[in-house]
């Protein structure tokens, strides 16, 4: 059995579904261990028992938070020793990508991103080329970073939840001395929509919209799902650049992807061709959408998605 290590940045008052999952995945490769970087509320701490965390690690220094990667990567190195982890897993975000990569060093042990499962004996599958092969990897050394995308396993609580242990660890004197530091945050608009990295159903519109994402919007409140774009919406300054889909924005495995007005570039496809469904609608039938829909629906959006909220909300 493998001692398993999550780390979670800035759990805030609940957890992620993405940290749920790799909780999930943790328990089923051997005893878990986490380290949380920010706040751990009595409600995360919880949660934690809950999906089978031993132990929990925290940084003694308050303003961790404030720093860019570098300082998270040592943190999480002074606890992965301390617990004797032999197998490391972050979320497959940039940040949590450039985290391992940097703990990679300091552990001397292999990094292995992307990864879609995780056997029992470390073995991980990954997803290259954009979602296009899957490609199999063990790292020989003694301990392994892994980053696990979202959405590849459900997530399941332990059948014999615990209260984990808190620990607090001092992370190296030096780790904040040449780090970036955030000077200042920025309070996002609360969208009520779920987050577009976790959703289990993505809305995502493009320049077919013409800059009306309303029949995206409304379809996706219908559905409870995030709203995503292509790069041509959000450089339009249709929709936030957070929105976006794809090669240079995000990676979205939902359950369902409903694209609307986009072609389907290389580009876009890069972030969603690992949803487990893709609907597409666009009324041009040549469009290379098409190529990667389960489902295609040729015609206008502006007709085809206002049908299928009214019928979704007649349910
Ligand atoms: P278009 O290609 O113009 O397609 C619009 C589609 O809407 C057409 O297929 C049209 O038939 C359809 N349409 C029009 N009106 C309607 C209607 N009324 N009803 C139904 N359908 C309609 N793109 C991304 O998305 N994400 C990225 O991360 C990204 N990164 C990039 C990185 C680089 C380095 C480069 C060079 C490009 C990148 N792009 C990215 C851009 C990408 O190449 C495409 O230009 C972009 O995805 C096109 O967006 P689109 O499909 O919305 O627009």
């Amino acid at each position: 059995m493998a001692n398993v290590l999550v780390f979670i940045d800035n759990p805030g008052q609940a957890l992620k579904k993405s940290s749920l999952e790799l909780l999930t995945i943790a328990r089923s490769l051997g005893e878990t261990a986490v380290a949380v970087n920010g706040e751990l509320s009595d409600d995360v701490a919880g949660t934690l028992g809950a999906y089978g965390a031993a132990t929990v690690f925290r940084p003694s220094a308050a303003d961790l938070d404030d720093y860019l990667v570098a300082p998270k990567a040592a943190f999480l190195a002074t606890v992965a020793d301390k617990s004797g982890a032999t197998t490391v897993l972050l979320e497959n975000s940039p940040e949590g990508k450039e985290i391992a990569a940097r703990l990679g060093i300091r552990l001397s042990a292999g990094v292995i991103t992307d990864v879609v499962a995780i056997d029992a004996d470390g073995t991980a599958h990954k997803s290259v080329l954009a979602g296009s092969y899957t490609t199999t990897a063990k790292a020989t050394t003694a301990v392994t970073v892994l980053s696990v995308k979202a959405n590849t396993v459900d997530p399941e609580p332990a059948t014999a939840p615990g209260t984990p242990e808190t620990v607090t660890v001092d992370a190296p004197a030096d780790a904040t001395a040449a780090a970036a530091r955030i000077t200042s945050r920025e309070q996002k608009v609360a969208s009520g929509r779920p987050d577009l990295t976790d959703a289990r159903i993505v809305v995502a519109g493009g320049r077919g919209l013409d800059g009306d994402f309303g029949p995206v919007e409304e379809l996706a409140d219908a559905l409870g799902a995030a709203v995503g774009a292509s790069r041509a919406a959000t450089d339009a300054g249709w929709i936030s650049h957070d929105a976006q889909v794809g090669q240079t924005g995000k990676t979205v495995s939902p359950q369902l992807y409903i694209s609307a007005g986009i072609s389907g570039a290389i580009q876009q496809k890069a972030g969603m061709q690992t949803a487990k469904v893709i609907v597409a609608v666009n009324k041009d039938a040549e469009s290379p959408v098409f190529e990667i829909a389960d489902f295609g629906i040729v015609g206008d959006l502006f007709q085809v998605l206002p049908q299928a909220t009214e019928e979704i909300k007649k349910r």
